[in-house]
């Protein structure tokens, strides 16, 4: 017999196939356990009331009790709409229907009095309620009091009254059903020192509080397990990888690496390049095998760092390979470290997903005798075929788009697997890098170069497009390069192809006889790598490209750096973009150019963008704004579940404290096998079967 939990949701009283079939579509409730933890996403206060004078914002929920003045049905045009002029004796606030008029309309001559209760909305300066709930005082009505849980429907399952009333309906049933069911999945001994409520207890108050304090107990226990289990799953990997792999130890600085820095370091490292390298060299000799996450900002120079580390293998006889996510960022890394590697002949290679088969050949064959020491390339560089002779050290560059699975590929590419450092620019913020890599050891280059002059960022409208031009003409005639970047969003590329080229006849136009380089998706690598080439190379001196130069290339001398459509960008993209410029002595411009409606998260967007540049400031910001369910999404999939009641933005110190406690139960019980962990060890084997089931759901 299936447990009790995972009892398929159909078979719960009053819902049945077709209901069942609606709820697993729409919420992914396909289980007893989904149900239960369809966790209320807010509350509704129902013991207090507003008087209409309180009402100030359309962001939060007004209960009012009043008498209906007037009921019309206005016609002017489009739908007709019931209106219904409101007062609660001294004010006036109109109530609007524009559908289910034919059964809202008794309902309002039915009484006397009416509680309303709702979400107002700001037209031309006045407020009105759009469908408020309404209640009719009838003298057998049943008041609501206390606290209402509100639930996520979507608009499909509210048409077949499966609204949130109906699910707390049925959760509330199924708490009945479940309380012989529900196993306690803390430790005694946690719950007692950190004062938190059982498991039943959480479960039902959760759903059914009666004040408060009720809610936020239940919250605080529920956030407490759930990101402790997290951090137990990221800590045991890493744990696990410690115990079972030992690692090659790099001592030797000599040759290469002290020739290069001595005679060749093209500038004088900052204090943050010098202090990671330093922590990296500890980890290189320290007999253990690396896994390391590095941090930077874009701009702070993690090519250079990388570079150096390379050359420590290099120096002990071990290879060492580069991995960037895309081909135009792989050639540009090889560009640049060809250049250095050259002065102190270590030999370097290219490998890519177009490199043509007789190159690659012979790259393999060179690579498993040990005559090359550097490969840069793309994923191209983990597959099956290439084979090296001694791969000491692997750097993935623009850590989000490699996943765990990946990097476990790299650790089976030699015997012992080689060292792995993981860099990434994306700021990501500090609970989330703690959730996503907490498998992982983390160093973080805080300081730019010196003499970086801040990046001018300034949001211009369509109107401004000829002086912005004129401006950039002007740089140009100094000098300098520009970049003018177009958004490229996969449901709509025929769409934002034709913005392109179409921008690329207006820049032809306007700036005749300027060589431009133009980057975009449809072009094969060969020629993306040949028009980049070019414009690396200071030959071309406008670059037009979809957001393919997101990540990684490095134009000092550009200093300028247009976003057409800006308000298409998420922030961190417009970061990244903005991270191209800056890099050189010159001041530099980002000017963001975005049509006259904005939306207010666009709005938004563009204020954060152009009053700061501090990367995790706009992290934590871009966090706030799309949720952490967003940020992950496209960051890495699979390190952990989905949460489904922490907030990483906000539950930072829940998170610490989980941390904390995960070490520590690691550390005295590595294999959790003392009694008190017993409940630890069967929910982490459950939550391994339930991931399997997903899966499964999924495909
Ligand atoms: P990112 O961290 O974004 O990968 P890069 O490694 O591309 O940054 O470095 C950005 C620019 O800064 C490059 O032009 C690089 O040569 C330069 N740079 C890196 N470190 C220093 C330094 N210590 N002093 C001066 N310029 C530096
Ligand atoms: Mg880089």
């Amino acid at each position: 017999m299936l447990p009790f939990f995972q009892t398929n949701i159909e078979y719960l009283k009053g819902i049945g196939p077709k209901r069942g079939e609606m709820l697993k579509k729409e919420l992914h409730i396909f289980t007893f356990a989904d149900l239960i933890q369809h966790y209320p996403f807010r509350y509704q206060d129902r013991s207090q009331y507003n008087k209409i004078r309180d009402i100030v914002s359309e962001e939060n929920y007004y209960q009012i009790s009043g008498t209906i003045l007037r009921l019309d049905t206005v016609n002017t045009g489009g739908k007709p709409r019931l209106v219904a002029t409101f007062t609660d004796g001294k004010d006036y606030l109109e109530l609007i229907w524009f559908a289910g008029i034919k059964w809202i309309f008794p309902k309002l001559q039915s009484a006397e009095k009416f509680i309303v209760y709702g979400k107002p909305s700001l037209f031309k300066g006045d407020f009105s309620m759009i469908h408020p709930e309404i209640l009719p005082l009838l003298s057998d009505t049943k008041i609501p009091t206390g606290w209402e849980p509100v639930y996520h429907s979507t608009e499909k399952l509210k048409e077949k009254y499966l609204d949130s009333k109906t699910l707390s309906r049925y959760i509330k049933l199924l708490l009945e059903q479940a309380e012989k069911e529900l196993q306690e999945t803390l430790p005694e001994y946690l719950i007692k020192s950190y004062r938190l409520y059982d498991k039943k207890t959480a479960i039902k108050k959760i759903h059914f509080p009666i004040n408060k304090t009720e809610i936020d107990e239940s919250r605080r226990r529920l956030k407490f397990e759930e990101l402790l289990y997290v951090q137990l799953k990221v800590l045991g990997e890493n744990l696990k990888n410690k115990r079972e792999y030992s690692g090659q130890v790099f001592k030797n600085l000599k040759p290469r690496f002290m020739e290069f820095y001595d005679k060749h370091r093209p500038f004088e490292l900052t204090n943050a390049q010098k202090k990671v390298i330093h922590e990296i060299r500890e980890d290189l000799s320290s007999g253990k095998q690396m896994n390391r996450l590095l941090q930077g900002d874009v701009g702070s120079g993690k090519t250079m760092v990388a570079f150096l580390i390379m050359l420590m293998a290099v120096d002990n006889n071990a290879q060492a390979c580069l991995m960037a996510p895309t081909e135009t960022l792989a050639f540009q890394h090889f560009y640049t470290l060809r250049y250095y590697s050259e002065k102190i002949g270590v030999r370097i290679h290219l490998l890519t997903g177009s490199t043509p088969k007789k190159t690659k050949q012979k790259i393999v064959d060179l690579l498993s005798v040990g005559e090359i020491d550097i490969l840069i390339g793309t994923h191209a560089l983990i597959e099956d075929k290439v084979s090296f002779k001694n791969l000491g050290l692997c750097i993935i560059d623009e850590q989000h788009r490699f996943g765990v699975a990946q990097r476990s590929l790299l650790w089976k590419k030699n015997n012992p697997p080689p060292h792995v450092l993981v860099m990434t620019a994306t700021p990501i913020p500090r609970t989330l890098a703690m959730t996503l890599y907490g498998d992982l050891d983390c160093s973080v280059i805080n300081e730019m170069p010196k003499g970086r002059k801040p990046i001018i960022t300034s949001h211009r409208h369509e109107t401004s497009r000829n002086a912005i031009y004129n401006f950039i003409h002007e740089e140009l005639r100094n000098g300098h390069q520009c970049y003018i970047v177009y958004p490229l969003i996969e449901e709509s590329e025929t769409l934002d192809y034709k913005h392109l080229t179409e921008g690329v006849e207006m820049v032809k136009v306007y700036f005749k006889n300027i060589p431009i380089s133009v980057v975009h998706g449809r072009l094969k690598s060969q020629e993306k790598d040949f028009q980049m080439s070019l414009f690396v190379k200071g030959e071309s001196k406008i670059m037009v490209a979809t957001n393919v130069i997101e990540v990684g290339v490095d134009v000092p001398n550009a200093t300028i750096m247009l976003i057409e459509s800006a308000e298409r960008f998420g922030l961190t993209q417009l970061h990244q973009l903005r991270g191209r410029v800056g890099r050189g002595s010159s001041k530099s411009y980002c000017i963001m150019l975005s049509g006259n409606k904005l939306s207010k998260e666009g709005r938004e967007r563009m204020e954060i963008l152009t009053s700061t540049t501090d990367g995790f400031k706009i992290a934590d910001e871009d966090l706030r704004m799309r949720g952490p369910g967003d940020v992950t999404g496209t960051m890495q999939s699979g390190t952990m579940g989905d949460l489904l009641i922490s907030d990483l933005a906000q539950d930072a110190i829940i998170l610490q404290e989980a941390r904390k406690v995960a070490q520590q139960i690691l550390q005295n019980d590595p294999k959790l096998e003392l009694p008190e962990h017993a409940c630890i060890r069967q929910q982490i084997i459950a939550q391994k079967k339930m991931n399997t089931m997903n899966w499964s759901r999924i495909s």
